[in-house]
C-alpha cells in the first residue's frame, strides 16, 4: 500500500477531546453548557442507530442532551409545536431532526422552521445562504462535508490551490462541500469541478483532480485507473453490498462498500479513506462542533 490512510476515527477522537475541554472551560467561565435535543420521529433501524450514535457522544462531551422520541402517526403541526417549544428554550443550542421523516410530513416545512440560529445540521435555507456567502457569515456549515474538509487538512494535505473534483451534487454533502473548498479562505481556495450523471467524461474529470471527493451512492464507481498518482482521495460513499455475521458479536452486519476501489486505489492515491471508519464517523463530531459553537456564539465567543 502507498497511500496514507486517513483514520476518521482517530481524527475524530482528537476534535471530540478538544470539545470536551472546550465544554469544560465555558462551564467553569460561564456556568452553561451545550444543549443539543434530538427529535427521532417512528423507527426506522437506520434512524435509530443515527439518533443513538448523537445522543451518546453528546452525553460523552457533558452536552445536556434532551431526547424527543414521537410515534410515527406525529401530524406536521404537532411536530411543528415541538420545534417551536425548542426554539423558545434558552438552554437549548441546537435542535436536531432527524431524516428522513414520514411521508405525510413534509421535510421541508420542518427544517425551515427551526430557528436558523440552533439549525446544527445547516440545512436551513438561511443557513445555507451564510454558506455560499462564506467568511464570518458562516455558522453551522453541514455537518459531513466539515468533516471532509477537517479531515483532508487535518491529513496535511494542502488544500489551496489544488484541482478538486467533487463527484456529486446532492444538498447534504456535493454541493457544499464544492462551495466550502472554492471560498476565499484559509483551508479553502481550491479550483473546484462538479461532475454527476450528466457529465460527459467522468473519467477525465476525476484523473485531473489533486483531490477526489466522491459522494454518488454507487460501489466501485471510481476506477483505480482514473485516480491521479499521490492524489487524496475521500470516499464519501456508504454502500450495503450484503450481510456476514460478526465474529465478535456474533450478530448479522451489513458489509459496507464505498464508491471507490479501495484495494486498487490505495496503491496509487496518496492519501485515502477508507469505508466503514473514514468520514462517516465525522459527520455526528462536526454535529457536536455546530452545537458547542451555538451556544458560543450565544454567549458572544464565537
Ligand atoms: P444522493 O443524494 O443520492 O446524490 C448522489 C449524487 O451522485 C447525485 O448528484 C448524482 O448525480 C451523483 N451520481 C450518482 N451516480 C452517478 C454516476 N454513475 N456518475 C456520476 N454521478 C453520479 O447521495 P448523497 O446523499 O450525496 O450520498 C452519497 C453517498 O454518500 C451515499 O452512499 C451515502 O450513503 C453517503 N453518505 C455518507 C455520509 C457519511 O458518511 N456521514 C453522509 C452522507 C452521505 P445526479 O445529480 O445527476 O443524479
Amino acid at each position: 500500500m502507498t497511500a496514507k490512510l486517513i483514520k476518521g476515527k482517530e481524527i475524530r477522537e482528537e476534535i471530540l477531546a478538544e470539545i470536551k475541554a472546550e465544554v469544560d472551560r465555558i462551564k467553569e467561565k460561564h456556568g452553561i453548557v451545550p444543549g443539543l435535543v434530538t427529535i427521532l420521529v417512528g423507527e426506522d433501524p437506520a434512524s435509530v442507530s443515527y439518533v443513538t450514535g448523537k445522543i451518546k457522544t453528546a452525553i460523552s462531551l457533558g452536552f445536556k442532551e434532551v431526547q424527543e422520541n414521537r410515534p410515527e402517526s406525529i401530524t406536521e403541526e404537532e411536530l411543528l409545536s415541538l420545534v417551536d417549544k425548542y426554539n423558545n428554550d434558552g438552554t437549548i443550542h441546537g435542535i436536531l431532526v432527524q431524516l428522513p421523516l414520514p411521508k405525510h410530513i413534509d421535510e421541508k416545512r420542518v427544517i425551515n422552521a427551526i430557528d436558523p440560529d440552533k439549525d446544527v445540521d445547516g440545512f436551513h435555507p438561511v443557513n445555507v445562504g451564510r454558506l455560499v456567502i462564506g467568511g464570518s457569515e458562516v455558522k453551522f456549515p453541514p455537518c459531513t462535508p466539515a468533516g471532509i474538509q477537517e479531515m483532508i487538512l487535518r491529513a496535511g494535505v494542502k488544500i489551496e490551490g489544488a484541482e478538486v473534483v467533487v463527484v456529486g451534487r446532492s444538498n447534504i454533502v456535493g454541493k457544499p462541500i464544492a462551495i466550502m473548498l472554492f471560498q476565499k479562505a484559509a483551508g479553502a481556495n481550491a479550483t473546484v469541478t462538479v461532475v454527476h450523471t450528466r457529465t460527459r467524461d467522468l473519467a477525465f474529470h476525476c484523473r485531473r483532480a489533486d483531490i477526489l471527493i466522491v459522494a454518488a451512492g454507487v460501489p466501485g464507481l471510481v476506477k483505480p485507473e482514473w485516480i491521479k498518482p499521490g492524489a487524496c482521495v475521500i470516499d464519501v460513499g456508504v454502500n450495503r453490498v450484503g450481510w456476514k455475521t460478526s465474529e465478535q458479536t456474533g450478530k448479522r452486519v451489513a458489509i459496507l462498500k464505498g464508491d471507490v476501489d479501495f484495494e486498487a486505489a490505495k496503491e496509487i492515491a496518496g492519501w485515502i479513506t477508507p469505508v466503514p471508519g473514514g468520514v462517516g464517523p465525522m459527520t455526528i463530531t462536526m454535529l457536536m462542533r455546530n452545537t458547542l459553537n451555538s451556544l458560543k456564539y450565544k454567549l458572544g465567543i464565537g
